[in-house]
């Protein structure tokens, strides 16, 4: 079974890379600015369901878990669908 992590984003790099000893720190992501990581549409779930190291909007996880209701408890999907539907409408 494909496990789904949860994830509370703060303020981070939006990268990190490394040259040989030289490290590059990509500009600042605030913790509001996450994006789905298949299909890089903004993401409004708050914690983030996460898979294998992606970050997943509700679609996409659909896709790649498709019984990721039996994981999350009904008041999380609740939740989810409450900052879906609210996010749609700020939109
Ligand atoms: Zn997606």
């Amino acid at each position: 079974m494909t496990t789904i992590t949860l994830w509370e984003p703060e303020e981070r790099p939006a990268y990190i890379l490394h040259y040989g000893d030289v490290e590059v720190v990509g500009p600042t992501l605030a913790a509001d600015e996450v994006i789905c990581d298949m299909c890089l549409s903004d993401l409004p779930l708050r914690p983030v369901p996460v898979v294998d190291g992606d970050a997943l909007c509700l679609e996409c996880l659909t896709k790649v878990v498709p019984d990721w209701q039996s994981q999350v408890t009904p008041l999380l999907e609740l939740i989810w669908r409450t900052q879906i539907s609210e996010f749609q409408a700020s939109e």
